[in-house]
């Protein structure tokens, strides 16, 4: 089977098959063996492991995962896609294809089925327009989860990253810290992918935490207080805190449990760990329920 990381077969499997990319699924297939190698060697990916790869396309990282992983579910939104799959990945005798949106799947169900409820990897160049609901969904849905592999853009993997003080720190850093150790582990130029994308890429591997680092008595709150904080970026805590209206809380509520803190009452969202979200948030919610 010709490897599809190589561009003239990519170009040869897409006319065969008459496929038009299709933008509204953020379709930009890898054409670098390379990053393709880069991928599976930051993944860690050995022959024990089930991997979920989310939009597989025409298969080309399918390929490297079948070779690689004991065994593979590919989940792929675009029906016109799965004869070309078909073949691409006729080889191979431990892949699964599912045609559907990976947002409407029961992942925890996935993990059972397929890894008899152990920790899952994820590998995937994830369709950039719904990167942030991917990534938010494997967390939240509390799937068993080893590690997330990933190709986004290049900013948003910088957002998922960064650290309190920063310019790119935001509820995004402190939602994905909160579950992952984050690490970018290799920048991708647009010329890798067939078409080009006009940004830039990075992949990053989020390992994630056997233990949450944080302690909190009430977790959506948290999150909560960090959205609060970072809707309003130019506005200090406070103001941000007071001015949204679900919250619920005075100005009065949110000086006292800054002070316990020891922060002062002028301090901005972005220059508060995730460690002291915590805090506040255990704090500001004693303050409601009294
Ligand atoms: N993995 C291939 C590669 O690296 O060449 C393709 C990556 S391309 C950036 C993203 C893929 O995700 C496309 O094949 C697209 O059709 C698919 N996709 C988009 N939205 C999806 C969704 N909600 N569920 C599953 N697959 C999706």
């Amino acid at each position: 089977m010709a490897v599809l990381g190589i561009p003239q077969n990519t170009i040869d499997i897409l006319k065969k098959y008459d496929i038009h990319f299709q933008k509204k699924f953020g379709q930009n297939f890898l054409i670098d063996t390379h990053v393709l190698e880069k991928i599976i060697r930051a993944a860690n990916i050995t022959k024990d492991d089930f991997v979920l790869e989310i939009g597989p396309g025409i298969g080309t990282m399918t390929q490297y995962l079948c070779e690689n992983a004991r065994e593979v579910l590919a989940v792929e939104i675009d029906k016109n896609l799965i004869p070309v799959l078909g073949d691409t990945l006729s080889e191979y005798q431990n892949v699964t294809v599912q045609n559907e949106d990976f947002l409407k799947m029961d992942i925890v169900q996935i993990a059972q089925e397929y890894n008899g409820g152990n920790p899952i990897k994820v590998v995937a160049n994830l369709p950039y327009y719904i990167t942030t609901p991917i990534i938010m969904e494997l967390f939240e849905s509390r799937v068993p989860l080893e590690s997330v592999t990933v190709m986004v853009q290049k900013e948003v993997a910088e957002r998922m990253q960064s650290k309190p003080g920063t310019k790119e720190y935001g509820a995004l850093s402190l939602a994905v810290q909160y579950y992952a150790e984050a690490e970018i582990v290799a920048n991708v130029p647009p010329n890798c992918f067939m078409p080009r994308p006009n940004v830039g890429s990075a992949v990053i591997r989020l390992t994630c935490h056997k233990e949450n680092p944080v302690k909190t008595g009430d977790e959506k709150f948290m999150f909560r207080l960090i959205r609060a904080s970072f809707n309003q970026r130019r506005k200090t805590l406070q103001n941000g805190l007071v001015n949204d209206a679900g919250l619920s809380l005075t100005k009065e509520d949110v000086q006292r449990a800054l002070e316990q803190m020891g922060l002062p009452s002028t301090v901005r969202g972005e220059r508060l760990s995730l460690q002291e979200f915590a805090k506040l948030g255990d704090l500001l919610n004693k303050e409601i329920s009294i």
